[in-house]
């Protein structure tokens, strides 16, 4: 399909599309920064807030809804714009993963990796075959004999998520969740040890044009309520029976100790390996790690991204980290850009799209 599509393309006039949510802004800034073409696929009810950032899009692409970005009208108009898809953390969640990873225009990024991230076990499987370090996990029904975090499949953000202590709790928890109609059944949840420490989330570049790994920046999450209940006596907690949540709400900037460095680079790397070996190509362009640092200076990697995260919107002006690469301001959503126009004059466009 690829081969075909590309052929038709004007390489001159490639247009860098992306669903209207996310990181969409960050992403747009960055393409023009490099001299591309926008497209925005907006959903109406959003429209009027995208239209603020005209001077970032050139094109709109309207839609009733996220599902009918698979339907031919759309595919052919995205495909008549010369238009490279760049998935990010809503995609695969708003349009669906059959249209996300089907879909016949280039994706900048490794669309077979979508299915593996849907999957919570799959997706721990691949860290653990990297050698990153991981939490415990359990399946459900499992005899849980330490503080677990239990999460529900999707990319929500955190929601439904619970904290529990005993197989029973996790059964009772999940069976609440499923009266709610988070879940359609108990075993779509994932159990994992809770990592005491401090979360910390890295922001990589894989360069197949330059065959190198970045580190863009790092962020911590702002969650309610967990975050919020470190501004209230315990007893409070203790006393109104308040549950820890972990829902995002927004990101927070973070420099991390410099010899922490290394260890981090090298979960990078073997990430990027891991995933070369077992989907070929392999990871293209941005991903993140998602980890806890625990006072031993263990890192231990709960949960990955294969693409953009929100993250990275604190440095839309680049980081102390991107800085160092580029000497200039450099965004995620710039380095993307920037990574397609290295492709695109060098001949080689197909290693960083699929
Ligand atoms: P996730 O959906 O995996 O990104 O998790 C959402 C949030 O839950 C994270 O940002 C952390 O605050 C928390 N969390 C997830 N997994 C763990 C874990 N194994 N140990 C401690 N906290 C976790």
């Amino acid at each position: 399909m690829l081969k075909d599509v590309l052929k038709e393309y004007d390489l001159d006039s490639v247009s860098i599309a992306t669903l209207a949510s996310h990181s969409s802004l960050q992403i747009f800034h960055g393409a023009k920064q490099e001299g591309f073409k926008t497209t925005a696929i907006a959903v109406e009810d959003r429209l009027w807030f995208y239209e603020q950032f005209k001077h970032l899009i050139d094109h709109f692409i309207v839609l009733k809804s996220w599902r009918e970005l698979c339907r031919r009208e759309v595919v052919e108009e995205l495909r008549r714009l010369s238009a490279v898809l760049i998935p990010h953390g809503s995609y695969v969640e708003y349009v669906g993963l059959d249209c996300a990873e089907n879909i016949e225009v280039p994706i900048f990024g490794l669309r077979r990796l979508f299915r593996v991230e849907a999957d919570q076990w799959a997706k721990m499987g691949l860290l653990q075959r990297a050698e990153i370090p991981t939490p415990r996990l359990y399946r459900v029904g499992e005899d849980v004999d330490r503080l677990v975090i239990v999460k529900l499949p999707g990319a929500k953000g955190g929601k439904g998520y619970f904290l529990a202590r005993s197989s029973h709790e996790v059964l009772e928890g999940l069976r609440r969740r499923v009266e709610e109609g988070l879940i359609r059944s108990p075993e779509e949840a994932m159990i994992q040890e809770y990592l005491v420490g401090v979360p910390v989330y890295y922001h990589y570049f894989y360069s197949p044009v330059l065959d190198r790994i970045e580190i863009l920046g790092a962020d911590i999450r702002y969650e309610a309520n967990v975050d919020g209940l470190k501004r209230l006596p315990p007893q409070f907690a203790v006393e109104l029976s308040l549950e820890p949540s972990f829902v995002v709400v927004g990101n927070i900037p973070l420099v991390l100790r410099e010899s922490l460095l290394p260890k981090i680079l090298e979960y990078g790397i073997r990430f990027v390996e891991a995933t070369k070996r077992e989907l070929p190509p392999g990871v293209i362009g941005p991903f993140c790690l998602e980890s806890v640092i625990g006072d031993d200076m263990d890192v231990k990697v709960f949960e990955f991204s294969g693409r953009i995260v929100a993250g990275t919107n604190i440095y839309v002006f680049g980081s102390p980290y991107s800085y160092l690469y580029w000497d200039e301001p450099m965004s995620t959503g710039r380095r993307i850009a920037r990574e397609l126009k290295m492709a695109i004059e060098r001949g080689v466009l197909e290693k960083v799209v699929t």
